[in-house]
């Protein structure tokens, strides 16, 4: 019930001087709200409520975890935007019936990378936990009525890095653009490049960049959608490199982290920094588009961008 206290300003210190508030609260933790035992032999009527609460970052309110899902995970009370997976991105967008490619791909550790413990163990812990071979889904299909190839990043794969996996994989999805004709989407939510995996995964900038390049000679449209959070590496290559860039209310976007930019250059930075909204406002985004308003809006854009459309002379 760790969620109840009183916010974080009225922590008394213990006798060490410690602060005895959890200030340092996981957020994305489960309630554990009256746990009861699964003992069947006591024989007595139990409530399992374990795991139905989530406790929002934005509003530090309780939330009911089947309202928050019926709600796209934005929160009802103050609109906070939840991570969602790969998986659940595609499902938002997408009509049913879609086809997912180019899931078979795995990394092979080009540097047999080690650091508190091996990329190799990362790697199959993260499949393990996410049922994915890699931080990327893409997936073929329509949203409403324009065939899309859409590309949706997996935050929970190793901070959605990008390695060689993730470059490849966008490579294909723009080469089926190219052969297909049919518009772009990557969803970005990435921490940047995958360093257990060194220049193989900057490396894939480059490659991208040049595959975006031919879909912009061949005037097919790209739409980057930025979640939260789009940094390093992604950010610098092609989740801003789109003929639309929107991103989800609140998001972290940016290159290197607020904190590191602040000791770098020894100045406080504005509130709401390198969130949508302040990049929207300084021209580094087209839109901030709310979850629930997502697919309209991009409809809308690929109607607009349709130059097979009779009313719009196509040069
Ligand atoms: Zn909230």
């Amino acid at each position: 019930m760790s969620w109840f206290k009183r916010p974080n300003s009225n922590f008394e210190p213990d006798e060490n001087g410690e602060p005895n508030g959890d200030s340092n609260q996981d957020f994305n933790a489960e309630s554990t709200f009256a746990p009861v035992s699964d003992d069947a032999s006591a024989g007595q009527t139990k409530v399992r409520t374990e795991g139905l609460w989530i406790k929002c970052p934005g509003c530090r309110n309780p939330l009911f975890k089947a309202e928050l899902e019926a709600n796209l995970y934005v929160c009802p009370k103050c609109g906070y935007h939840f991570k969602i997976g790969a998986r659940q991105r595609i499902d938002l967008l997408l009509e049913p019936g879609y086809s997912l490619v180019c899931g078979n791909l795995r990394s092979t550790d080009p540097l047999n990378f080690f650091d508190v413990k091996s990329y190799k163990k990362r790697l199959s812990d993260a499949q393990s936990q996410t049922g994915l071979n890699d931080a990327i889904v893409t997936a073929l299909g329509n949203i409403g009525p324009h065939p899309v190839v859409l590309s949706a990043m997996e935050y929970a794969f190793i901070g959605g890095s990008m390695g060689a996996v993730v470059g490849e994989c966008i490579a294909r999805a723009i080469d089926r653009s190219l052969a297909s004709r049919h518009p772009l989407i990557i969803v970005s939510a990435s921490g940047g490049a995958r360093m257990m995996e060194g220049v193989v995964s900057l490396m894939q900038l480059a490659k991208i960049a040049t595959g975006l390049a031919q879909l912009d000679q061949a005037r097919i449209p790209y739409i980057c959608l930025l979640t939260d959070p789009t940094t390093g590496g992604v950010t610098a290559s092609f989740a801003m490199l789109g003929d639309l860039n929107i991103a989800e209310p609140g998001a972290l976007i940016g290159f290197a982290g607020p904190r590191v930019i602040e000791q770098t250059i020894r100045q406080k930075l504005p509130e709401g920094f390198q969130r949508s909204e302040f990049l929207l406002e300084h021209g580094f985004l087209d839109a901030v588009v709310p979850r629930s308003d997502l697919k309209p809006y991009l409809i809308r854009a690929l109607d607009f961008m349709n130059v097979k459309s009779p009313s719009h002379p196509a040069g």
